[in-house]
């Protein structure tokens, strides 16, 4: 099977994140400094990106939460480490629609871009606690992704993508969300993004042995059967977060 590369890049970080947002019921109040992540995958001929982050601190500040940004850390800018300009991403994998995911993906010209129907739907008409994480029409906003829907590719379910990158439906945190699965010379990875938006979440198994849900989530019921089935799969090591920053203790993935 063809192996990949995957690299975590940072393209923001909440200053004052709940804890309690990644963890459900786990230490409220507490704050933490949380990168918004992205993951770069090569491999086979491909420059693929999966999420595209957030938008600036200007804007986030107005309508969400403080970030910090530099200019290097602009995902436009920050694949640059990696020798690549916007219109050598490919693919774009969105693993779901909240802004802080995909506030970016019109500054890749060239990328088809992967989204489950049930997200494309929900963020349109999403339930109002998460009207504004989808910066959505009834708070009068415009959903940044909306500006490239001609190069959307809308799924259905688990979908193979391509030799070794296996894209698999996995709602809870949102409706339509899904996590990516991709093989290695040390396995399989899971880019899990917000199903795991702290590694600590996955670790944890007070309840009933298994890992904690995020605190956002649409629905517990769908949440715990994408726990099971993913669960039994993978360690933590291979599990790579939506706003850790242990992800960033490594360049590449895998590292052993
Ligand atoms: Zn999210």
């Amino acid at each position: 099977m063809e192996t990949y590369k995957i690299y975590p890049i940072c393209t923001g970080i909440f200053t004052h994140a709940e804890k309690s947002n990644f963890a459900y019921q786990k230490d409220a109040g507490v704050k933490l400094k949380a990168p918004i992540l992205c993951y770069l995958v090569q491999g086979n001929g491909h420059n693929i990106l999966v999420d595209t982050g957030g938008s600036d601190s200007e804007w986030a500040e107005k309508y969400h939460h403080p970030v910090y940004q530099t200019e290097d850390m602009k995902p436009e800018n920050a694949i640059g480490k990696f020798g690549l300009k916007p219109e050598d991403i490919d693919i774009i994998i969105n693993t779901h629609l909240h802004w802080d995911h995909s506030f970016n993906n019109h500054l890749f010209p060239n990328a088809k871009i992967y989204a489950q129907k049930k997200e494309v739907e929900f963020a349109m008409a999403p339930v109002p606690t998460q009207y504004t994480y989808y910066e959505s029409p009834q708070i009068g906003m415009k959903p940044q992704w909306t500006q490239c829907l001609d190069r959307f590719e809308i799924i259905d379910g688990d979908y193979s993508l391509m030799d070794g990158i296996e894209i698999i439906f996995a709602p809870g945190h949102t409706p339509g969300f899904q996590a990516v699965c991709v093989n290695t010379t040390d396995g399989p990875f899971l880019i899990a993004s917000d199903s795991t938006g702290i590694i600590e979440a996955w670790e944890d198994n007070q309840t009933q042995g298994l890992p904690t849900p995020s605190g956002i989530h649409v629905n517990l019921i769908e949440y715990y059967q994408t726990i099971r089935k993913l669960y039994p799969t993978f360690d933590k090591y291979h599990i790579l977060p939506g706003h850790d920053p242990k992800a960033l203790e490594h360049d590449c993935y895998p590292y052993k």
